[in-house]
């Protein structure tokens, strides 16, 4: 049985000290102002262009463990954010990808270098969360063998079982009312417009009570493999987001 009603998860991705300095204030703010525990997935050395959007802050990590001694749980978000692989990942969203399909060793390599990063900054990463959706099983062999057994991916309405690891999936883009099941919205603060985070704020303030964080999650869900109905609610949703980016390439309206 899905928990009614609805739960929310906010998770802001693409995180490191060049993310959009006026955007990722104001979502900042939104997550003081409603004591919100989200996930933030931070790039631990990024080197991919699209996310250099202001001069780097000297004040980012700071601001991170803050954020993280206030409740939000920081995930791992690849190790340099370069998506040079055109290998499927196990997600299917998406070609594009910085782990999918590299060699294992060197999987297990970037995951190491990218937790002692976001260590010495003085983080505590618990969760993976891969650049474009984009990993395999190697992937999760690698982070299971350096400790980090939570995936933020999927389509599912509820956490899961899945390769040995926890799953607590991520079905929305932005803010989307649902009558039941646990739905992780990510927001990219270096893409996110002024309306993108106006109407986030007003989906928190008329839903403030129904976010939750990823410790509750642990406690209040059962872990175990994905059921028959989320299997097939995550393969037709799997369709359904297909199906509209095949539409939007051949440039048919939505
Ligand atoms: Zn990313």
């Amino acid at each position: 049985m899905l928990c009614r009603p609805a739960q929310y998860l906010l998770r802001c991705d693409d995180l490191c000290p060049t993310v959009s300095s006026a955007r990722w204030q104001s979502l900042a703010g939104l997550i003081r102002e409603f004591g919100l525990r989200p996930i933030l997935a931070v790039v631990p050395e990024n080197r991919d262009a699209e996310l250099e959007q202001s001069p780097a802050d000297p004040g980012f990590w700071a601001g991170m463990r803050e954020m993280e001694t206030a409740g939000a749980a920081i995930a791992l978000h690849g190790y340099r954010h370069l998506c040079a692989s055109q290998e499927r990942s196990l997600i299917g969203l998406t070609r594009a990808s910085e782990f999918a399909g590299v060699d294992e060793a060197t999987q297990r390599l970037w995951i190491r270098e990218g937790l002692r990063i976001l260590r010495a900054h003085g983080l505590h990463p618990r969760l993976w969360v891969a650049p474009r959706h984009g990993f395999d099983r190697n992937t999760l062999r690698a982070l299971r063998a350096e400790g980090i057994e939570l995936v933020s991916d999927g389509l599912a309405r509820e956490p899961f079982v899945r390769e040995g690891m926890t799953w607590i999936p991520q079905q929305l883009w932005g803010p989307v009312e649902k009558t039941k099941g646990l739905w992780t919205i990510a927001i990219h603060p270096n893409t996110a417009r002024d309306e993108d985070l106006a109407a986030l704020r007003e989906f928190i303030c008329a839903h403030a009570a129904q976010f939750t964080s990823v410790d509750r999650v642990l406690v209040e869900f059962p872990r175990r493999p994905m059921s028959v109905g989320e299997r097939m609610y995550a393969g037709l949703a799997l369709g359904r987001i297909q199906a509209r980016s095949w539409r939007k390439r051949m440039g048919l309206s939505l």
